[in-house]
C-alpha cells in the first residue's frame, strides 16, 4: 500500500510530489493525460512569479517537469476512486493502487457547448483546448465564449490563423489587456451578441457555423470550433459515497483537494501550486504524527 496517492500530474499534483520528495516521501502520482495539466494551454502566464516580461505555458510546464523529473508518474486515468475500511482504491484500466492518504489534484473540465446540435461527422473538429492545434496554419477558427480563455486561445491561434470569437452576450469578462490585444489583432474579429443556432458540414470540408445576431442571421465557414465558455471541477471518477465522506476525510487529514479541483473562480497556477505545496506539507506532518504515536504505543 502506498503512503500518498496523487492525482493528477498538473501544476498542483506536481507541487504536492515535490514537496512530498522533500521529506524521502515517494507518492504514487497517477496521470491520465499529458503532464503539465491545462497550462499547456496558456498563450502568455504573466502573473507567475520569477519570469518578468511573462513566460509562455508551455514554457512553465517544461520548466515545472525539468525540476520533478526525478518524480515518477504512473501514465494512468482514475476511473474510479473509492475509501474502504481505512485506505483509498484509484481503479485504472491496469490496475488498482490502495494508499493511506490521497491527493485530489485533477484540476477541471470544460462545460460542453449547449443549444445546436454537433453532428457526428463534426466531433473531431470540436474542441475545447488549444494545445494540440497550435502547430495549425491557415485554419479558420471559430472560438465561442467571453472570458480569459477564449480571448487567450484566440491570441494564440491567431499568430498562424484567422479567428473569430463569439460571445452570446456584450459583456466581456477577460482581462481588459487581452481584449486589448484581441481588438488590436488584424487576424481576430470579435462578435458581441452571436450565438450558435445551427452547425453542420461544409461540402468542401470544415463547417458552416449559423449564427443569430441582433439584426440577422450569419452564416460563418469554419475548419474548427473551440468552445470556451466555463470549467467545473473535475471528480467524475470520485465515487459518490467518497464524496459524501470528504468532509470528515479531509478534516481527518487523509484526503486533500488541491489546485483548481477546488479553488472556483481562483483558477491560477501560483495557487494550485501552493496547495500542493501544502497538501505536501500536512501529509508529511500527519504521517510523522502517526509515526510517533505508534512509537509511544511500542515503548
Ligand atoms: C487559456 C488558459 C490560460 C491560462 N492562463 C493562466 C495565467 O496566465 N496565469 C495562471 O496563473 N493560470 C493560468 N491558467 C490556469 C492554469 O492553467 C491552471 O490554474 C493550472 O493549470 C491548474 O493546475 P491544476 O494542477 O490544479 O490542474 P490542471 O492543470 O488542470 O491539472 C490537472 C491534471 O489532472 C489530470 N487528471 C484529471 N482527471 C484525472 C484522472 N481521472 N486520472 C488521472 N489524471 C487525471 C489531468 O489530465 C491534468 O493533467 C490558464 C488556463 C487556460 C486554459
Amino acid at each position: 500500500m502506498d503512503d500518498v496517492l496523487i492525482i493528477g500530474a498538473g501544476p498542483a499534483g506536481l507541487a504536492a510530489a515535490l514537496q512530498l520528495g522533500r521529506y524521502g516521501i515517494r507518492p504514487r502520482l497517477l496521470e491520465g493525460s499529458r503532464p503539465g495539466g491545462l497550462l499547456w494551454n496558456a498563450n502568455r502566464v504573466e502573473n507567475y512569479p520569477g519570469f518578468s516580461g511573462g513566460v509562455s505555458g508551455p514554457d512553465l510546464v517544461r520548466a515545472f517537469l525539468d525540476q520533478t523529473e526525478h518524480i515518477q508518474i504512473t501514465r494512468e486515468p482514475v476511473l474510479d476512486l473509492t475509501w474502504q475500511d481505512g485506505a483509498f482504491y484509484a481503479k485504472t484500466p491496469a490496475s488498482v493502487y490502495p494508499a493511506k492518504t490521497a491527493v485530489i489534484a485533477s484540476g477541471t473540465k470544460p462545460c460542453p457547448l449547449t443549444g445546436f446540435t454537433i453532428p457526428d461527422t463534426l466531433r473531431g473538429q470540436v474542441v475545447y483546448d488549444v494545445a494540440g492545434l497550435l502547430d495549425s496554419a491557415g485554419a479558420k477558427v471559430v472560438v465561442v465564449g467571453g472570458g480569459d480563455a477564449a480571448f487567450d486561445y484566440a491570441i494564440n491561434l491567431a499568430r498562424k490563423n484567422s479567428v473569430i470569437i463569439l460571445n452570446r452576450t456584450e459583456q466581456v469578462k477577460c482581462l481588459p489587456q487581452l481584449f486589448a490585444q484581441a481588438q488590436a489583432c488584424q487576424n481576430i474579429t470579435y462578435r458581441p451578441n452571436t450565438g450558435i443556432i445551427r452547425l453542420e458540414s461544409a461540402p468542401a470540408g470544415g463547417m458552416v457555423v449559423e449564427c443569430s445576431s441582433p439584426k440577422k442571421t450569419i452564416k460563418l465557414q469554419a475548419d474548427v470550433l473551440i468552445g470556451a465558455i466555463g470549467r467545473e471541477p473535475q471528480l467524475d471518477f470520485v465515487s459518490p459515497s467518497l464524496m459524501e465522506r470528504s468532509a470528515d476525510l479531509e478534516k481527518m487529514g487523509i484526503l486533500h483537494f488541491a489546485g483548481d479541483v477546488k479553488n472556483g473562480m481562483f483558477r491560477q497556477t501560483a495557487i494550485a501550486v501552493g496547495d500542493g505545496i501544502r497538501a505536501g506539507m500536512l501529509i508529511h506532518q500527519r504521517l510523522m504524527e502517526n509515526a510517533n504515536e505508534a512509537d509511544r504505543i511500542h515503548r
